[in-house]
C-alpha cells in the first residue's frame, strides 16, 4: 500500500547545495518511492555547538516501503553521501535526512520515532513541511502543521530563493 511521507534533508558540511541534490537523486531512483513535491529551501542556525549553517527542505514523498526499511534506505544515502559515524547527534554533517510526519502512522520505536521527536520544535522542519502540508495534524499533539508554527518562538530560519532547486509545484523527474 502506498503512504505519503515527508522527509527532512539537512547538510552543513562540505558542498551543502550538491548533497541535497544527491540526496533527492537517490531518493527517486528507490524503486518503492516516488518524489512528488519539495519544499523550498531554507537556510538555518545549527541546533547544539558552533557550525556552519544548515540547508534545509523538506520532500513529500509516495512510499510502499514501511516506516523502519525506509529508516534504513535514509540511513544507507547518508553514508554514501558521506556521513560518518563520528557526525554524532549534534556534529556538523554532509547530509541529515529524518522522517517527520507520516499520515497514518505513529512509530514509537527505541531507533524510529514518527513524528520526528523534535518536529514540533523545529522552524527549520515546520517551516519548510508547511510549504507542502500546512494542514496535516501531528497525531500526538493533535495541532496542524500550521498551528505548530503558530505556537514556536521565532528562530533564525531563512526562506531562499534558488534557481537550482526543484522547488515543486512541478513534480521531480529523474535525470
Ligand atoms: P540524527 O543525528 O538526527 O540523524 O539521528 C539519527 C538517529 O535518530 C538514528 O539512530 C535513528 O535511528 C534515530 N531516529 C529516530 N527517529 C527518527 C526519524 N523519525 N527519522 C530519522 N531518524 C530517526
Amino acid at each position: 500500500m502506498n503512504s505519503t511521507v515527508y522527509v527532512g534533508l539537512g547538510s552543513n558540511e562540505g558542498d551543502r547545495e550538491a548533497q541535497l541534490v544527491s540526496a533527492l537523486e537517490a531518493l527517486s531512483r528507490i524503486d518503492a518511492v516516488a518524489v512528488l513535491r519539495c519544499s523550498a529551501l531554507f537556510e538555518s542556525a545549527p541546533v547544539g555547538p558552533p557550525q556552519p549553517r544548515y540547508l534545509n527542505a523538506v520532500v513529500e514523498l509516495e512510499c510502499s516501503l514501511p516506516p523502519q526499511r525506509l529508516l534504513c534506505i535514509l540511513q544507507q544515502i547518508e553514508k554514501d553521501l558521506g556521513r560518518l559515524p563520528r557526525d554524532g547527534r549534534w556534529g556538523p554533517r554532509p547530509i541529515d535526512l529524518d522522517i517527520l510526519l507520516w499520515p497514518g502512522e505513529l512509530v514509537a520505536d527505541p531507533q524510529l520515532q514518527v513524528p520526528h521527536l523534535e518536529l514540533h520544535k523545529r522552524r527549520f522542519a515546520l517551516e519548510p513541511l508547511a510549504e507542502l502540508a500546512p494542514d496535516e495534524e501531528h497525531p500526538v499533539l493533535g495541532l496542524s502543521v500550521t498551528q505548530l508554527l503558530a505556537q514556536l518562538a521565532p528562530q533564525d530560519v531563512q526562506r531562499l530563493e534558488a534557481t537550482w532547486w526543484p522547488e515543486t509545484p512541478s513534480p521531480v523527474t529523474e535525470s
